[in-house]
């Protein structure tokens, strides 16, 4: 198995496309089969070729990060990426999770379920051909629609399921989506002779150009109808709220969008509904910052204590754990906490969090404190001028 390509080029996953790009560079240099004496230097300089290939292409690496490393890999195989959307027919893009209605996983099952999965994530993100062209009067699919949603840290770590509404325009349930009622008279429109177009020539400096557009008067239809839809207007489409619930994967980072595919917006002649896409935002949390996988608190500790050792007290996303101090430890030292950080999308594992650790100096000391710290001072040969109950100057102080 390979690896993870951000360890590959050893560059964090938030590295901008410039980071990426010089990481390969030194990469590629170490590695390079005419000068490396590495035994796997040919390898090692084709995974960080690849890696860099990957990182460093927006869709891709979006795609790289929702899916994780393995999945990707495996839908690289399958289908491969450069194929284009012209390889892929529309297969994959009507089933998998279909509706999605009441919390289909966006992106497929986890594990096991790689089949009907990857069908969808090419369509998210490579956007295969099913449905979206069609001719003028053929079936079109809707548009997607956006929206967002704010998920606690503690959510993301976890997972979630979460409910929400979204205001988006549905067939009109009374006529159809036809725009009017079934007993309305029909005609054939005497401005496009039902031809749904019109064309004008027009003699302009370039010479004639024919210009083609949807007819004004039946709205591409070729039909006028004696009686519009009294609920839609004519329009066939009406603005509703829909209450929908989206799972939420675990690992999910701020600004990662989710797809719903077939909420969005309904198609036009039969064609399928767009999907939704769903923006989440995950709110900072005031005990931990996040990297990545990565997590990271600072703890304060006293001066004693970070000079005999101690024990402290740490918050996690599961519950507070004991951490062990040594002594002599200076202030922002750091210590890790293995897989206490958040899990990996899509991915076994977790990160870790790294638990900065500050030595705080007392801004009050008590008369004894005082007393017992100027002796202090003293015993380590340190001058100690002390004017109106503070320390005015450390000689000798790092
Ligand atoms: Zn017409
Ligand atoms: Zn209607």
């Amino acid at each position: 198995m390979s690896e993870d390509f951000y360890s590959v080029l050893g560059v964090s996953r938030d590295a901008s496309e410039d980071e990426v790009k010089q990481a390969y560079r030194e990469k590629a240099s170490e590695y390079h089969p005419d000068v490396s004496d590495d035994p796997n230097a040919d390898e090692k300089f084709k995974q960080a070729k690849k890696a860099k290939e990957v990182l460093t292409d927006d869709q891709k690496r979006q795609a790289y990060d929702q899916m994780g490393h393995d999945r990707f890999e495996q839908a690289e195989k399958r289908g491969g990426f450069d194929g284009g959307a012209g390889g892929r027919g529309g297969a994959g893009g009507m089933g998998g999770m279909g509706g999605g209605m009441g919390g289909g996983d966006p992106f497929g099952g986890m594990g096991g379920n790689m089949g009907g999965g990857m069908g969808d994530i090419f369509e998210q993100f490579f956007g295969g051909g099913g449905g979206r062209g069609g001719g003028r009067n053929g079936p079109q699919q809707g548009r997607d629609l956006r929206t967002s949603l704010t998920i606690e840290l503690e959510e993301a770590a976890e997972g979630v399921r979460k409910q929400f509404t979204v205001a988006r325009p549905e067939t009109c349930p009374d006529c159809d989506g036809s725009g009017h009622p079934e007993s309305a008279d029909a005609e054939t429109c005497p401005e496009c002779d039902g031809r749904g177009q019109t064309t004008q020539v027009q003699q302009t400096a370039l010479g004639r150009v024919q210009q083609t557009q949807t007819c004004r008067r039946c709205g591409g239809d070729g039909t006028l109808y004696s009686e519009s839809c009294g609920t839609c207007g004519g329009d066939g489409r009406v603005r509703n709220e829909a209450t929908l619930s989206v799972d939420i994967p675990a690992g999910i980072d701020d600004g990662q969008t989710l797809r719903m595919e077939r909420e969005g917006a309904p198609g036009e002649n039969n064609g399928p509904k767009g999907d939704l896409l769903i923006e989440v935002s995950v709110r900072q949390h005031p005990e931990f910052e996040r990297d990545g996988d990565d997590l990271a608190h600072r703890a304060a500790i006293s001066f004693p204590q970070a000079t005999f050792g101690t024990s402290i007290e740490v918050p996690t996303l599961s519950g507070t754990v004991e951490m062990d101090v040594p002594a002599s430890t200076q202030s922002g030292e750091t210590f890790r906490l293995d897989g206490k950080g958040m899990p990996r999308l899509r991915r076994r594992g977790k990160g870790d969090l790294f638990v900065k650790v500050q030595v705080v100096t007392p801004d009050e000391l008590n008369e004894e404190q005082r007393e017992a710290l100027e002796a202090f001072a003293e015993a380590g040969g340190e001058e100690v001028d002390v004017e109106a109950g503070f320390f005015k100057k450390i000689k000798n102080s790092l």
